[in-house]
């Protein structure tokens, strides 16, 4: 998406002046910010598409910021943190970052967030369309699956997570999210639940499920539907 604004908000300014680089080359608007408030601030004026948002600042936590722009905006955020801070990431997906990335990040995996955060801007699809991956067809409609051709017997539960995963296709969902969007808010911290279900999941609708290619474990963080590049909706 040539043209869309990304709001760089990172302390380092190499960090910095690498980024702004990189993307005007690409073509993306960018504008800069070194503290959290300065971030606020152009987050709220400049409206940008796209928000990349570096969890250790000077001036007030990245996770404060990416609370207080939620009150508001649904502009997707991209959540940037060291390795070391793998909590704090988890609590600001939690808090409704759309994506991360861990420092340190090549230039063509930012690239490559940044398109997919820019296409989930994008109108949502029908609700009742007909999804295609592989060998698998869900028609979201019917609420029925099928394995290349044979309807594919999936329990209620086992629906609702595979429907929330293939909806959100390439974002990250943190193990809480999922568990209180399926399950319910009494059942967010039951990690366990989710695994076994998961693993119910992949023997169903994976090639091999000792190797998923659709449903990526994110380690630390919960999971990501990865949707081949040639399916069909
Ligand atoms: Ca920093």
């Amino acid at each position: 998406m040539s043209g869309a604004r990304v709001l760089v908000i990172e302390d380092e300014m190499q960090m910095r002046r690498l980024l702004h680089t990189t993307l005007r080359g690409r073509g993306y608007e960018v504008e800069l910010a070194a503290t959290a408030i300065a971030g606020l601030d152009l987050a709220a004026t400049w409206h940008p598409d796209v928000i990349l948002l570096d969890l250790g600042l000077p001036d007030r936590d990245g996770i404060e910021v990416c609370r207080r722009i939620r009150e508001w905006s649904r502009v997707p955020i991209i959540v940037v943190s060291a390795r070391e801070a793998e909590a704090d990431k988890v609590q600001a997906l939690d808090l409704g970052a759309d994506d991360y990335l861990t420092k340190p990040f090549g230039m063509n995996e930012l690239l490559a967030r940044l398109r997919v955060a820019l296409r989930h801007m994008l109108p949502q699809q029908s609700q009742d369309s007909v999804v295609r991956f592989g060998e698998i067809t869900i028609d979201f409609q019917r609420r029925q699956v099928l394995r290349a051709g044979e309807e594919l017997h999936l329990t209620p539960t086992e629906y609702d997570l595979l429907r929330l995963l293939v909806i959100n296709a390439d974002r990250v969902l943190t193990q809480r999210h999922i568990l209180r969007e399926v399950w319910g808010p009494g059942y967010q911290e039951d990690a366990q639940t989710l695994r076994v279900f998961i693993g119910q999941l992949r023997r169903k609708v994976e090639p091999n499920p000792t190797q998923p290619t659709y449903i990526r474990t994110e380690v630390g963080v919960g999971y990501r539907f990865q949707l081949p590049a040639e399916s069909q909706t």
